[in-house]
C-alpha cells in the first residue's frame, strides 16, 4: 500500500542516491570530539556539541540537490534559483544551529524575507545535513549505547516515530534523520517509556502484515512498527519513513501524535 504519487517517490529516491554519495564523501572526515560528549549530562547529543563541518561542502550539497529539483520539477525553477543566489558559506553557518533543532519556523521566516516557496529552505537544509548527522552518529555510536532515553533519538533528537523489526525478530527504533537504532521491547512506549500492561495498542493495517502502528494510551504518542523481514528488497530507512506515510496519517486520524514534538526547539 502506497500513497504517494510515482514522481514523488522517484525524487524521493534519487535524493537517497545523492545522500549515500555525499556520505561517501565524509567517511574519511572526523567530525566529532568525543571528549566532549562524555562530558555531556543529557541528551540528544549533535545539538549540544560542536560538529566540525565543512561549511563549503555544505554548501555543495545543497546547490546539488536545488539542481536535482530543478531538473526534476521545473515548475520550481524561480525559487531554486531564487535560493541558490541568496545563500553563501557564511549564512549557511546561521543555518546550523537552525537545523539541528529543527526550527522550522526560522526557515520559513527566511523563505518569506527571500520570497522563496515556503517549504524550500527548510527542505534543502535537513537533507543536506543529513549525512553530516549520520557521520558523526556513526562515529560516537558507542557512547550512545550508554543512554538510557525514550521520546527522541539520542543522537539528533528526533521523535521516534519508526521502528523495524530487525532479523533477531526484535523490535528496533531506527531514526530516519542520523540513522541510529536502538533496540526496546515491543509494549514499551517510545515517547513516555510506559511499560504499563494495556497502555500500549497494536493497530494493525489492513492487507498488510509487514506493518503496524503501536500506539499509546499514556501519552498518546505512535511508532509505526515495519516488519523488514517480509520486504524482498529492503528500502533504506528514510524511504520506509516515507513509503509509509499512510501509517502516520492512520495514526493521526485515530488521534494519536507526536507527544515530544517541541522537545528539542
Ligand atoms: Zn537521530
Ligand atoms: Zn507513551
Amino acid at each position: 500500500m502506497n500513497v504517494l504519487n510515482k514522481e514523488y517517490q522517484q525524487l524521493e529516491e534519487q535524493i537517497q542516491l545523492l545522500n549515500d554519495k555525499w556520505s561517501q564523501q565524509l567517511e574519511a572526515e572526523k567530525l566529532i570530539d568525543i571528549e566532549q560528549v562524555r562530558a555531556l549530562t543529557q541528551y540528544p547529543v549533535l545539538p549540544q556539541v560542536q560538529l566540525s563541518i565543512d561549511f563549503q561542502q555544505y554548501h555543495r550539497f545543497i546547490e546539488e540537490l536545488l539542481t536535482l529539483l530543478e531538473e526534476k520539477q521545473p515548475s520550481l525553477e524561480a525559487d531554486t534559483k531564487a535560493l541558490k543566489s541568496r545563500i553563501s558559506t557564511k549564512i549557511l553557518e546561521q543555518w546550523h544551529p537552525e537545523v539541528l533543532t529543527v526550527h522550522q519556523r526560522y526557515f520559513q521566516a527566511f523563505a518569506e524575507e527571500h520570497h522563496i516557496a515556503s517549504w524550500l529552505p527548510y527542505f534543502v537544509a535537513e537533507h543536506a545535513i543529513r549525512p553530516f548527522l549520520q557521520k558523526a552518529t556513526a562515529e560516537i555510536r558507542d557512547e550512545l549505547k550508554k543512554a538510557d532515553v525514550h521520546g527522541c533519538c539520542p543522537a539528533c533528537g528526533e521523535a521516534p516515530r519508526l521502528a523495524i523489526i530487525n532479523k533477531k525478530g526484535r523490535k528496533e527504533i531506527t531514526c530516519p534523520r542520523c540513522h541510529y537504532a536502538w533496540e526496546v521491547k515491543k509494549i514499551n512506549c517510545a515517547h513516555c517509556g510506559s511499560e504499563e500492561p494495556g497502555k500500549l495498542e497494536i493497530l494493525k493495517v489492513e492487507k498488510d502484515d509487514s506493518a503496524e502502528i503501536h500506539v499509546c494510551h499514556d501519552c498518546n504518542g505512535y511508532t509505526k512498527v515495519i516488519d523488514v523481514r517480509k520486504m524482498i528488497k529492503k528500502d533504506s530507512i528514510a524511504l520506509l519513513d516515507i513509503k509509509s506515510i499512510h501509517l502516520d496519517f492512520i495514526a493521526q486520524e485515530n488521534g494519536y501524535g507526536m507527544p515530544d514534538d517541541t522537545k528539542v526547539n
